[in-house]
Protein backbone atom coordinates (compact mmCIF):
# COMPACT_ATOMS: atom_id res chain seq x y z
CA UNK A 1 0.00 0.00 0.00
CA UNK A 2 1.83 3.56 -1.44
CA UNK A 3 1.35 6.56 1.07
CA UNK A 4 3.06 8.37 3.66
CA UNK A 5 1.44 9.21 6.94
CA UNK A 6 -2.23 11.09 7.69
CA UNK A 7 -2.57 13.89 10.25
CA UNK A 8 -5.96 15.17 11.00
CA UNK A 9 -6.18 18.86 13.27
CA UNK A 10 -9.69 19.39 13.52
CA UNK A 11 -11.22 21.92 16.30
CA UNK A 12 -13.68 24.25 16.57
CA UNK A 13 -13.26 27.72 14.27
CA UNK A 14 -10.80 30.00 15.87
CA UNK A 15 -9.06 27.57 18.36
CA UNK A 16 -5.31 28.08 16.58
CA UNK A 17 -5.11 25.33 14.20
CA UNK A 18 -4.61 26.70 11.52
CA UNK A 19 -1.61 28.64 12.97
CA UNK A 20 -0.42 25.06 14.92
CA UNK A 21 -0.94 23.38 11.06
CA UNK A 22 1.11 25.95 9.16
CA UNK A 23 3.70 25.65 11.55
CA UNK A 24 3.98 21.99 11.43
CA UNK A 25 4.12 22.48 7.51
CA UNK A 26 7.48 24.96 8.53
CA UNK A 27 9.33 21.77 10.00
CA UNK A 28 11.32 20.65 6.77
CA UNK A 29 11.59 16.89 8.75
CA UNK A 30 8.68 16.04 9.43
CA UNK A 31 7.97 15.64 5.55
CA UNK A 32 4.58 17.51 5.79
CA UNK A 33 1.80 18.84 2.61
CA UNK A 34 -1.01 19.99 3.09
CA UNK A 35 -4.23 18.46 1.93
CA UNK A 36 -5.86 21.26 0.01
CA UNK A 37 -9.92 21.11 0.59
CA UNK A 38 -12.55 21.88 -1.65
CA UNK A 39 -15.74 24.28 -0.93
CA UNK A 40 -18.37 25.84 -1.93
CA UNK A 41 -18.00 29.00 0.57
CA UNK A 42 -16.54 32.30 -0.95
CA UNK A 43 -12.56 33.38 -0.42
CA UNK A 44 -12.41 35.10 2.46
CA UNK A 45 -9.75 37.91 3.03
CA UNK A 46 -6.33 37.47 0.84
CA UNK A 47 -7.44 33.65 0.44
CA UNK A 48 -6.16 32.10 -2.91
CA UNK A 49 -7.83 29.72 -4.83
CA UNK A 50 -5.38 26.17 -4.88
CA UNK A 51 -3.29 27.11 -1.75
CA UNK A 52 -6.21 27.57 0.91
CA UNK A 53 -8.85 25.70 -1.02
CA UNK A 54 -10.00 24.91 -3.98
CA UNK A 55 -13.16 27.13 -4.46
CA UNK A 56 -15.99 26.02 -6.85
CA UNK A 57 -19.83 25.79 -6.91
CA UNK A 58 -22.22 23.83 -4.96
CA UNK A 59 -22.75 22.55 -8.20
CA UNK A 60 -19.55 21.30 -9.12
CA UNK A 61 -19.39 20.07 -5.21
CA UNK A 62 -22.53 18.27 -5.62
CA UNK A 63 -21.09 16.82 -9.05
CA UNK A 64 -18.14 15.14 -6.73
CA UNK A 65 -20.60 14.06 -4.35
CA UNK A 66 -22.68 12.45 -7.40
CA UNK A 67 -18.87 10.94 -8.88
CA UNK A 68 -17.85 9.21 -5.37
CA UNK A 69 -14.48 11.85 -5.72
CA UNK A 70 -14.37 12.35 -2.07
CA UNK A 71 -12.61 10.94 0.80
CA UNK A 72 -14.40 12.61 3.44
CA UNK A 73 -17.05 15.76 2.67
CA UNK A 74 -19.49 17.61 5.06
CA UNK A 75 -21.99 20.27 4.85
CA UNK A 76 -20.12 22.34 7.62
CA UNK A 77 -22.32 25.07 7.66
CA UNK A 78 -25.18 25.52 5.95
CA UNK A 79 -24.73 25.35 2.30
CA UNK A 80 -21.29 25.42 3.09
CA UNK A 81 -19.75 22.43 1.69
CA UNK A 82 -16.41 21.33 2.33
CA UNK A 83 -14.32 18.03 1.10
CA UNK A 84 -11.25 16.37 0.43
CA UNK A 85 -10.45 14.85 -2.69
CA UNK A 86 -9.22 11.21 -3.62
CA UNK A 87 -7.14 13.22 -5.90
CA UNK A 88 -5.80 15.45 -3.71
CA UNK A 89 -4.48 12.87 -0.63
CA UNK A 90 -3.13 10.73 -4.01
CA UNK A 91 -1.58 13.72 -5.57
CA UNK A 92 -0.05 14.44 -2.07
CA UNK A 93 1.15 10.46 -1.33
CA UNK A 94 2.91 10.11 -4.89
CA UNK A 95 5.33 12.85 -4.06
CA UNK A 96 6.53 11.00 -0.92
CA UNK A 97 4.66 13.37 1.54
CA UNK A 98 2.78 12.81 4.74
CA UNK A 99 -0.46 14.61 4.43
CA UNK A 100 -1.72 17.17 7.32
CA UNK A 101 -5.41 18.37 7.67
CA UNK A 102 -7.15 21.43 8.75
CA UNK A 103 -10.15 20.00 8.61
CA UNK A 104 -13.90 19.60 10.79
CA UNK A 105 -13.94 17.12 14.17
CA UNK A 106 -16.48 15.16 11.74
CA UNK A 107 -14.29 14.86 8.45
CA UNK A 108 -11.16 14.28 11.13
CA UNK A 109 -12.52 11.51 12.90
CA UNK A 110 -14.14 9.86 9.34
CA UNK A 111 -10.32 10.00 7.89
CA UNK A 112 -9.48 8.38 11.22
CA UNK A 113 -12.11 5.42 10.73
CA UNK A 114 -10.57 5.01 7.31
CA UNK A 115 -7.46 4.68 8.16
CA UNK A 116 -6.80 3.90 11.66
CA UNK A 117 -3.20 2.82 11.64
CA UNK A 118 -1.94 5.08 9.66
CA UNK A 119 -3.73 8.45 10.64
CA UNK A 120 -3.01 10.93 14.04
CA UNK A 121 -6.04 12.52 15.13
CA UNK A 122 -5.33 16.10 17.29
CA UNK A 123 -7.95 17.89 18.42
CA UNK A 124 -7.02 21.88 19.64
CA UNK A 125 -9.36 23.04 22.25
CA UNK A 126 -9.69 26.89 22.69
CA UNK A 127 -8.98 27.57 26.88
CA UNK A 128 -13.00 28.41 26.47
CA UNK A 129 -16.10 29.25 24.25
CA UNK A 130 -15.67 32.71 25.47
CA UNK A 131 -11.88 33.40 24.33
CA UNK A 132 -13.72 31.80 20.68
CA UNK A 133 -15.79 34.51 20.73
CA UNK A 134 -12.92 37.08 20.99
CA UNK A 135 -10.70 35.35 18.47
CA UNK A 136 -13.27 35.29 15.78
CA UNK A 137 -14.46 39.05 17.11
CA UNK A 138 -10.78 40.01 16.39
CA UNK A 139 -10.30 38.23 13.29
CA UNK A 140 -12.73 41.00 11.63
CA UNK A 141 -13.12 38.53 8.90
CA UNK A 142 -16.91 37.54 9.35
CA UNK A 143 -20.14 39.20 9.67
CA UNK A 144 -21.20 38.76 13.83
CA UNK A 145 -23.86 36.61 11.84
CA UNK A 146 -21.47 34.33 10.81
CA UNK A 147 -19.51 34.50 14.19
CA UNK A 148 -22.75 33.54 15.67
CA UNK A 149 -23.14 30.17 13.74
CA UNK A 150 -19.44 29.57 14.63
CA UNK A 151 -19.77 29.76 18.29
CA UNK A 152 -22.96 27.71 18.33
CA UNK A 153 -21.09 24.88 16.30
CA UNK A 154 -18.47 25.45 18.79
CA UNK A 155 -20.15 23.78 21.68
CA UNK A 156 -21.10 20.70 19.81
CA UNK A 157 -17.85 20.15 18.46
CA UNK A 158 -15.90 20.40 21.97
CA UNK A 159 -18.35 17.80 23.07
CA UNK A 160 -16.37 15.43 20.15
CA UNK A 161 -13.02 15.93 21.48
CA UNK A 162 -12.16 12.57 23.41
CA UNK A 163 -12.63 10.66 20.19
CA UNK A 164 -9.10 12.27 19.59
CA UNK A 165 -6.00 10.48 19.62
CA UNK A 166 -4.54 13.75 21.30
CA UNK A 167 -6.43 16.96 22.72
CA UNK A 168 -4.13 19.93 22.74
CA UNK A 169 -5.05 22.75 24.97
CA UNK A 170 -4.00 25.56 23.22
CA UNK A 171 -3.74 28.32 26.53
CA UNK A 172 -0.49 28.98 25.67
CA UNK A 173 0.52 28.93 21.50
CA UNK A 174 4.20 28.18 22.06
CA UNK A 175 3.81 25.63 24.15
CA UNK A 176 0.73 24.44 21.76
CA UNK A 177 3.17 24.69 18.83
CA UNK A 178 6.00 22.48 20.65
CA UNK A 179 3.27 19.93 21.85
CA UNK A 180 2.30 19.63 18.52
CA UNK A 181 5.76 19.06 16.82
CA UNK A 182 6.60 16.47 19.58
CA UNK A 183 3.45 14.32 18.74
CA UNK A 184 3.64 14.41 15.20
CA UNK A 185 7.59 13.99 14.97
CA UNK A 186 6.93 10.70 17.20
CA UNK A 187 4.09 9.41 15.54
CA UNK A 188 5.73 10.11 12.14
CA UNK A 189 8.76 7.63 13.15
CA UNK A 190 6.95 4.81 14.01
CA UNK A 191 6.03 1.82 11.53
CA UNK A 192 2.66 0.78 10.74
CA UNK A 193 1.29 -1.88 9.69
CA UNK A 194 -0.07 -1.81 5.85
CA UNK A 195 -3.90 -0.66 5.62
CA UNK A 196 -5.71 -1.46 2.86
CA UNK A 197 -8.98 0.77 1.57
P1 LIG B 1 -13.36 27.91 7.27
O1 LIG B 1 -14.59 28.36 6.58
O2 LIG B 1 -13.11 28.65 8.57
O3 LIG B 1 -12.15 27.89 6.38
O4 LIG B 1 -13.58 26.39 7.67
C1 LIG B 1 -14.69 26.00 8.40
C2 LIG B 1 -14.48 24.62 8.95
O5 LIG B 1 -14.46 23.65 7.89
C3 LIG B 1 -13.14 24.48 9.70
O6 LIG B 1 -13.38 23.71 10.88
C4 LIG B 1 -12.31 23.73 8.70
O7 LIG B 1 -11.29 23.01 9.36
C5 LIG B 1 -13.36 22.80 8.08
N1 LIG B 1 -12.91 22.19 6.83
C6 LIG B 1 -12.04 22.69 5.92
N2 LIG B 1 -11.85 21.81 4.93
C7 LIG B 1 -12.59 20.72 5.21
C8 LIG B 1 -12.78 19.44 4.56
O8 LIG B 1 -12.23 19.13 3.52
N3 LIG B 1 -13.61 18.59 5.17
C9 LIG B 1 -14.24 18.86 6.33
N4 LIG B 1 -15.01 17.91 6.84
N5 LIG B 1 -14.09 20.03 6.97
C10 LIG B 1 -13.27 20.96 6.42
Amino acid sequence: MKGGKLIVFSAPSGSGKTTIVRHLLAQEPLNLAFSVSVTSRAPRGDEKDGEDYYFISTEEFKKHIRNNDFLEWEEVYRDNFYGTLHSEVNRLWDEGKNVIFDIDVVGGLRIKKKYPEKTLSVFVEPPSVDELKIRLKNRKTESDEKIDMRIAKASIEMATAPQFDHIIVNDNLEKALEEAEDLVAGFISEETHSEEE
